[in-house]
């Protein structure tokens, strides 16, 4: 199985990602987290992107489609793989089609969590994030037990810098303008599923498996 998770900002991509790893044993590639990993390490790559996504900018493709392809090179990726955030660019998806037929595969299915603008502003300013093992809770929607502390590991809850009102608002325009074309471009080859992302986070993950068993 080699998934495309699609949808704007804060559909619920990585919070369905954890659940879809779980079931199917393979690896998730986020290139948000990716960059932000390099920001944390101080890289050459972390200081290019965080220009970009400091500003809720996209990072330019010739960097992304980079690391997607350096990724999708280890070996964890012959069983399959779940891609979240990328592609997100018409040009990034071709690229990405490049990529998938040198290495004699396909992507698979394709799948679309469906949010409502209005919605997503909410979700994504009440989002926290586990400092250590990267799990993403909502303040309303998804609170963890305790207040900012993690369920799984115990680890600091924090807030992205991206996940504020003003910033969000760039990111959903700069999906609305360069990822939402991607739409038509998988719906024309075939590989296109809408999901729902505005249902609880359990009936979503039961669609998302559904689908991807072929039972759906
Ligand atoms: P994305 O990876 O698409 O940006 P996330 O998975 O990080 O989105 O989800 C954004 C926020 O919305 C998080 O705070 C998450 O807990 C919350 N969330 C995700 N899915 C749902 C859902 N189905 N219902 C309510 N809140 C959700
Ligand atoms: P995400 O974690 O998916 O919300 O991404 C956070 C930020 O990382 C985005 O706002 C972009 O600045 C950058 N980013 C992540 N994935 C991509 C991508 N495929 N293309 C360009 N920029 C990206």
């Amino acid at each position: 199985m080699n998934i495309i998770f699609m949808g704007p900002p804060g559909a619920g991509k990585g919070t369905q990602a954890q659940t879809i790893v779980d079931e199917f044993q393979i690896p998730h590639i986020s290139t948000g987290d990716a960059f932000r990993l390099a920001i944390k390490e101080g890289t050459p790559l972390g200081v290019e992107a965080q220009k970009y996504m400091d500003q809720g900018l996209l990072v330019p493709d010739e960097i992304t489609i980079g690391i997607v392809r350096d990724r999708l090179q280890l070996a964890d990726c012959q069983k399959g793989f779940l891609l979240d955030g990328f592609p997100r660019t018409i040009s990034q998806a071709e690229a990405l089609d490049g990529i998938v037929e040198s290495m004699g595969k396909q992507i698979t299915h394709v799948i679309n969590l469906n949010v409502d603008r209005g919605l997503l502003l909410a979700r994504l300013t009440g989002r926290r994030v586990c400092k250590s093992c990267g799990a993403t809770y909502h303040v309303m929607f998804n609170p963890p037990a305790a207040e900012n502390v993690c369920d799984k590991c115990s680890g600091p809850l924090i807030q992205r810098s991206d996940d504020t009102e003003e910033k969000v608002g760039t990111r959903l325009d700069e999906y609305t303008n360069k990822t939402a074309p991607l739409l038509n471009y998988y719906e024309a080859k075939g590989t296109l599923r809408q999901v729902n992302g505005e249902q609880d986070i359990d009936v979503v993950g039961k669609q998302i498996c559904s689908i991807l068993r072929g039972q759906a």
